[in-house]
């Protein structure tokens, strides 16, 4: 501070001026690129209170895998209750919305309303479907099946879900 207080006092001219500004710029964007670290430790997919994946689960949630057709624990599950995102415990899908598409995923024709957000999937014609508050990966949803009346089918992984009976 001393230095900057002696060159204002003896070399104030337009060139310093200029120095301090250019100082000033840099301290500015210093602080931009420490609020955008800090921001991205926010983000949905490292936070804390999600619960701890395994290995195979952490392909599918965060690394947007697939699951081998008929090796998940729900395909043919139809018990009463409801679904809820592995990761973060949202409820998802209800029982009622299941039905048995044979298509070797656990197949749903609605979903809790707000919990299930949609976007274009990387292959860029698929729709793929993630939890709304963790963005983890369920799977992808279709329509023009007519499966049942509604015809959509979410077609989602066993590994990203959890059932809890009622
Ligand atoms: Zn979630």
């Amino acid at each position: 501070m001393s230095l900057i207080y002696f060159g204002l006092e003896f070399h104030y001219t337009r060139h310093m001026n200029r120095f301090l500004q250019a100082i000033y710029l840099t301290l500015c964007v210093l602080s931009l690129s420490i609020e955008g670290g800090s921001t991205l430790e926010k983000e949905p997919l490292m936070s804390e209170q999600y619960r701890k994946l395994t290995e195979e689960e952490e392909y599918i949630i965060i690394h947007k895998g697939t699951e081998r057709p008929f090796s998940g624990e729900y395909t043919e599950h139809f018990e009463e209750g409801f679904y809820v995102c592995k990761r973060c415990d949202t409820p998802l899908y209800r029982s009622e919305h299941k039905f048995p598409s044979h298509c070797g995923w656990p197949s749903f024709d609605d979903e809790i309303k707000g919990a299930v957000h949609r976007q274009t999937d990387s292959d860029g014609r698929r729709v793929e479907i993630v939890c709304a508050k963790c963005r983890g990966h369920l799977g992808h949803v279709f329509e023009g099946e007519y499966f049942t009346q509604k015809n959509i089918r979410h077609c989602v992984n066993s590994l990203s879900m959890r059932f809890i009976s009622k």
